[in-house]
């Protein structure tokens, strides 16, 4: 059975987050990678893309400390809600867990995880966090 091609669309990013992936767009003319995806290379306007898989891993750039969140949000406050810079180089927003607000420093390697018992009636619910890598 041919597997089914599948759009460049957000909504495609958030179905492979259920299947626990981070999955980027990638141009395959001039390399550069896109999260969240989009149908058209904004860098050389090439529409030859293709899916590729993200290791989920990467240091902080930025946070913040969110104390007064929205409703469904405010049961987690206060948390940190940070950008993290990929090894592939992309940049991808999300909470920071399991690490104390004081221990959080700007350059930790921090690892996506994923938190699949969210309700799927909120399909714009980032599904997955950050976390430090865990110790083995
Ligand atoms: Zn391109």
């Amino acid at each position: 059975m041919m597997s089914e091609p599948t759009p460049f669309t957000v909504e495609q990013f958030y179905k492979f987050i259920g299947e626990r992936k981070i999955m980027g767009v990638k141009c395959e003319k001039c390399g550069k990678i896109f999260v969240p995806p989009r149908p058209l290379c904004s860098n050389c306007l090439s529409t030859s893309l293709k899916w590729i898989p993200l290791r989920g891993k990467g240091r902080l750039l930025t946070y913040t400390m969110i104390y007064v969140a929205p409703e469904r949000f405010q049961h987690l406050a206060p948390y940190a809600f940070g950008i993290i810079e990929l090894e592939e180089g992309v940049r991808l927003p999300g909470i920071i867990q399991g690490v104390k607000p004081e221990d959080i420093k700007l350059g930790m390697i921090l690892e996506v995880d994923f938190n699949l018992d969210v309700p799927s009636t909120w399909p714009q619910w980032p599904r997955y966090f950050f976390r430090p890598p865990q110790q083995l």
